[in-house]
């Protein structure tokens, strides 16, 4: 029997496979020049073997210069170059890797830098350009091709020359149509901004042709032009420096580049890790609230790199719900990341590293409390609803890492007051966390039914906010201490003069009797209060669920 092969519409094929890949157009750069550092890497390891090649790191480098009136846009690397055999498997076999073949043949010397894995990067290009044309001279090679390409049609290879070793690739920018602007990628201000935020992390300079204007003498509306070289990528990342070369500056500049937000941030954290799973993190506390934070345009993440190239802006799983507020980065080169490069193929890496930085972030938060309490309480003031939010949302399932973490209004000392400070001065006897709750401090201060328990000297936590008291319900206890309501029926407080009250309850039962009936409806029972020194009355509930929360809950649609 004969065997067929399979035939295909390539060009549909090819044009249906990178649109199918990436979402966003603009990443065909992140792709080439990924692919130039990755040739200069080869090198580089190449270098590391071979005695009679030495690696000068400044004589390495990407280079990235468009040309609006030929409409090009050329990407110039000094890296490892290809043979004419590399040219035609590399670049004319869709999803042929030539550095994931690297990879495995140099195992040994450690290649886990080299980004490309799945051969079809490349091709991203398509995207933007109509014709691509790939100069290369390979290492240890005389003679240079030119590989070019109008997409799936097929490509043709002559010899041509080119005196140093690399690879220069020029797009023929697409012209614009109707719907898509392809100018864009001819900019300077745009490709500079692409760079940024994609490439900003490349081991080797990415340098451009600026074009600058200095105002010419006795001047003041003329200019001279002139071009300058500049490197466009800050190379080196913050996060894989050496902490103690770091300032506190260094981070908050960090944090404005990056416009993880208009404010300096509270506090950094700068997170190296190198176990089972290794990564590097820089972490912000922010000072202020986002304005859309408590809404739901607000959405959490922190940004993902895989070996400092951009893989996602805002890669959510990666914080918890009750620290959504936290900002900043992480990098791995230990995830497998998905054809893409924009997604991710198992989320296991992933949770690992989130479950670490939920870690980190609690003794960060428990550490700002305990050392610079000031600093903490700005920060509860700003994000502690949020870990309430926890605490009710998880059902008490995040009890260990949030409780510590929280602060109410103390009637003892007039300020936010954490639980382990309530309970570690708890009078021996006291049986019960209290707390009263209302609209606002000076309201609960005037609650009748804080009166006993405040006459006994004991604390009781104000709690002002909707979430509180919800919060608790779910903690239930603290240290084996339970919350209690100073509006519950039972205060779980000794009284002397019990007696007398059972008397008083009797003597005056046609008064209650006609109480009831006046406020039949409105009221379950009216009876004789222990717990009142100055007020006439007050109201108070049974069972778990207080008047405030009464309040809420009906107020809830349904
Ligand atoms: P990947 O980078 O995932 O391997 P690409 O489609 O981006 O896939 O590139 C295919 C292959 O072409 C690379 O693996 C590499 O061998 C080769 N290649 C691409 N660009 C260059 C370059 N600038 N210099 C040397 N080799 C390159
Ligand atoms: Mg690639």
């Amino acid at each position: 029997m004969e065997k067929k092969q399979f035939q295909a519409e390539s060009k549909r094929l090819l044009e249906m496979m990178i649109n199918s890949i990436y979402s966003k157009r603009e990443v065909f750069l992140r792709e080439l020049i990924s692919n130039a550092s990755d040739a200069i890497d080869k090198i580089y390891y190449k270098a590391l073997t071979d005695d009679s090649l030495t690696f000068d790191k400044d004589s390495y480098y990407i280079k990235v210069a468009a040309n609006k009136d030929n409409r090009t846009l050329k990407i110039t690397d000094t890296g490892i170059g290809m043979t004419k055999e590399e040219l035609e498997n590399n670049l004319g076999i869709i999803a042929k890797s030539g550095s994931l073949a690297f990879k495995s043949e140099n195992e040994a010397k450690d290649g886990h830098d080299i980004i490309g894995q799945f051969g079809v990067g490349f091709y991203a290009a398509f995207m933007v350009a109509d014709v691509v044309t790939v100069i290369s001279k390979a290492l240890g090679s005389d003679q240079a091709y030119k590989w070019e390409s109008e997409g799936a049609d097929g490509y043709t290879i002559v010899p041509v020359e080119k005196e140093s070793v690399g690879t220069e690739i020029t797009l023929k920018i697409k012209e614009n149509t109707e719907d898509e602007n392809y100018d864009e990628y001819l900019e300077e201000y745009r490709l500079k901004q692409i760079i940024k935020k994609y490439s900003d992390f490349i081991r080797y300079p990415i340098k451009m042709d600026v074009i600058q204007r200095s105002p010419k003498e006795d001047s003041e509306t003329e200019f001279d032009e002139y071009t300058e070289e500049q490197t466009l990528n800050s190379m080196v990342p913050i996060w894989k420096k050496n902490k103690s070369e770091l300032t506190d500056e260094d981070y908050a500049n960090f944090y404005n580049e990056k416009h993880y937000g208009f404010d300096k941030p509270l506090k950094h954290l700068h997170i190296s890790v190198d176990g089972t799973i290794r990564y590097n993190a820089i972490l912000f506390i922010p000072e202020n609230i986002p304005f859309d934070y408590y809404s739901k345009e607000f959405e959490k993440g922190l940004e993902l790199y895989s070996n400092g190239v951009l893989i996602m802006n805002k890669s959510a799983d990666l914080l918890p719900d009750h620290f959504s507020f936290v900002k900043g980065m992480v990098d791995s080169e230990d995830l497998s990341l998905n054809i893409s490069r924009e997604m991710l193929q198992h989320d296991r890496q992933l949770k690992l590293i989130a479950k670490n930085i939920n870690k980190k972030i609690k003794s960060e938060l428990q550490s700002l409390l305990k050392n610079e309490r000031e600093q903490y309480v700005k920060f509860f003031n700003s994000f502690g609803r949020q870990l309430k939010f926890g605490v009710y949302n998880d059902f008490g399932a995040n009890k260990e890492t949030l409780q510590d973490l929280l602060m109410f209004y103390s009637s003892k000392d007039k300020q936010l007051v954490t639980l382990d400070e309530y309970v570690s001065r708890m009078p021996e006897e006291q049986k019960y966390i209290y707390y009263a709750s209302g609209d606002s401090v000076e309201r609960i201060e005037k609650l009748p039914q804080t009166e006993l328990v405040a006459d006994k000297g004991y604390e009781i936590l104000y709690f002002t906010e909707e979430i509180d008291e919800f919060a608790i319900k779910m903690l239930m206890n603290y240290k084996e201490k339970e919350f209690k309501s100073v509006a519950s029926g039972d205060l779980g407080i000794e009284d002397e003069d019990q007696a007398k009250d059972d008397s008083k309850e009797s003597e005056h039962k046609e008064l209650f009797e006609a109480m009831k009936e006046i406020l039949a409806g409105k009221v379950k029972d009216v009876r004789v209060s222990k717990r009142l020194k100055s007020h006439p009355v007050c109201l108070s509930s049974e069972g778990d669920i207080s008047i405030e929360m009464e309040k809420v809950l009906s107020a809830m649609p349904d």
